[in-house]
């Protein structure tokens, strides 16, 4: 049996369609997990660019939240970033986008709350999910 068949609905796959290419994946936590490691290998490519200017306090990321369109930027320091970072589990969004629910499944809990963003800990399959999917976890 697949890893974690069954412990989640399976996905609408016309509504996958719609909204993204992924709707070959069979869970909506490892669906939802998928969209936000997009976000967060887009914000890591922002860092890398980000190191090159060291004066700056505060730099630009991406709502890493379930949603696909959301374009919401908030400010993390480095080392704020870099603490979100150092647990492959965990995702950062903008106040207000803690989808903690998916389809009445729960993929994830908010570990902390900030005034610029809120930090978020993926949970169950979805935190395997995003934890397979860091493009840190080799190195
Ligand atoms: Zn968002």
């Amino acid at each position: 049996m697949r890893r974690g068949a069954g412990r989640f609905p399976r996905l609408n796959r016309a509504a996958a369609c719609n909204r993204c290419a992924m709707a070959d994946l069979t869970t909506i936590a490892e669906h939802v997990a998928v969209n936000q490691s997009a976000f967060r290998e887009a914000n890591e490519r922002i860092e890398q660019k980000a190191a090159q200017f060291a004066e700056v306090d505060l730099l630009p990321f991406i709502c890493e939240c379930a949603r696909r369109d959301c374009t919401e930027i908030t400010r993390l320091s480095l080392e704020e970033y870099e603490m979100i970072r150092s647990d492959g589990r965990r995702f950062f969004v903008v106040p207000g986008h803690e989808t903690c629910e998916v389809s009445g499944e729960v993929v994830a809990t908010v570990v902390d709350r900030r005034p610029m963003f809120s930090i978020l800990e993926k949970v169950g399959e979805a935190g395997h999910v995003a934890r397979e999917l860091d493009p840190r976890r080799d190195g």
